[in-house]
């Protein structure tokens, strides 16, 4: 069924809610409270595809990468669509999965799959997101918008006191559930399996798995540290750790858009963890990534009070559109003017006498040029 237009104008809409990945945005289309329908307007050059609608008391922009389109570079695009469009959003959250970094055997962070990272500021003196790709130093980006990492803090101690992202995660359906049949295995780096049909990693041997505790809970636990982005997939435990080598063991996340978006846009970048960024894969962790990923962003943004839009930014832009407006018009009127004098003074040839020097002198009066040529070549032809 096909959307409507938004009853509400774009400049109304202060947060946006970008994915990567289709199945990211169905799971996210699900948290919305209500579904608004498509912009009213949408400027040449934003090849973006929106669906608007309200979370919480937060009018909502959702956008994800277009088809086939993976990468820091197609990120940034969605982001610079995003603020050609919407000049009242004020923040983004990028919501997806990600490869996770445990490295608790080295007195770090117990990541776990189906848990979420989110890129703060912190470890190494990173801003929460790192473009591993690029050369020494020129990895540096933007970090999230202060007022968000407030409230990141905020709802973490609450979730420390009382984890509901489950309530979340229960609305989102069974197909979201913890996927209790498959079980969370993490490997050395350098272990590889020995056959075929992975699975993380089904050829049985337990030597090179890493033995963790279970957990008592299924829920998604918070973890926050800094996200590696870059535009390869990372998918080797050698690779991985050299790479989080470089940044001081401060990298909990490996992933592909957000060193793009951060830039253009006041991001906070939100994953889940479905894989180690190593050789074994098992995708029925994604669909758990996902929703954790979505549940925690949902619980952010229902604790993040309503922001009334920028309004001197919404001003100036209204004000350039009417002058353009106002330009068009005067360019089309004096068009018409133009046409219309220059009739009336071809129209004097058939003038002629007193009745002529009337006339002429009315029309001297009256054009900004004389017409007394024409008039004589207009008798010559006669
Ligand atoms: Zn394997």
């Amino acid at each position: 069924m096909p959307l409507s237009l938004s009853p509400h104008p774009n400049k109304t809409y202060t947060l946006a809610y970008i994915t990567a990945l289709p199945l990211e945005l169905t799971t996210a289309l699900t948290l919305l409270d209500d579904i608004h329908g498509i912009p009213q307007s949408q400027p040449p050059g934003d090849n973006n595809a929106y669906i608007l609608g309200r979370i919480g008391n937060h009018n909502v922009v959702m956008t994800c990468l277009p088809a086939g389109r993976m990468g820091t570079g197609a990120a940034a695009a969605v982001g610079e669509g995003v603020r050609r469009s919407f000049v009242g959003v004020r923040v983004a959250v990028l919501v997806g999965i990600g490869g996770g970094v445990s490295c608790f055997h080295r007195g770090g962070e117990d990541v776990r799959l189906g848990d979420v990272v989110v890129g703060v500021p912190g470890g190494g003196g990173y801003g929460g997101v790192i473009q591993y790709d690029l050369g020494d130093g020129e990895g540096q980006l933007n970090a999230p918008p202060e007022k968000l990492l407030g409230y990141v803090t905020m709802v973490n101690c609450l979730l420390e006191r009382n984890n509901c992202l489950g309530e979340v995660l229960g609305e989102l359906g069974e197909k979201y559930a913890y996927p209790v049949h498959v079980e969370d295995r993490l490997f050395c780096s350098g272990y590889y399996h020995r056959g075929g049909g992975c699975l993380a990693c089904g050829d049985g041997d337990r030597d090179g798995e890493i033995y963790r505790e279970k957990r008592e809970s299924t829920l998604p636990v918070v973890h926050v540290g800094t996200i590696a982005s870059g535009n390869t997939v990372i998918g080797d435990g050698v690779t991985r750790d050299r790479i989080c080598s470089r940044y001081k063991g401060s990298v909990l996340c490996f992933e592909m858009e957000a060193a793009g978006l951060v830039n253009s846009l006041p991001c906070l970048v939100v994953r889940g963890i479905s894989d180690y960024a190593d050789v074994h894969k098992n995708d029925e962790w994604r669909l758990r990534a996902i929703a954790a990923a979505a549940s925690y962003a949902k619980a952010l943004i229902l604790h993040i009070p309503p922001e009334e839009a920028p309004q001197e930014v919404v001003q100036v832009t209204e004000l350039v559109e009417e002058i353009k407006e106002i330009r068009g018009e005067l360019a089309q009127v004096k068009a018409m003017l133009e046409t219309g004098l220059s009739r009336i003074n071809y129209s004097l040839w058939d003038l002629q006498g007193t009745k002529y020097k009337v006339w002429k002198e009315f029309f001297q009066w009256l054009l900004p040029f004389g017409f007394g040529r024409q008039q004589q070549e207009c008798l010559k032809e006669d």
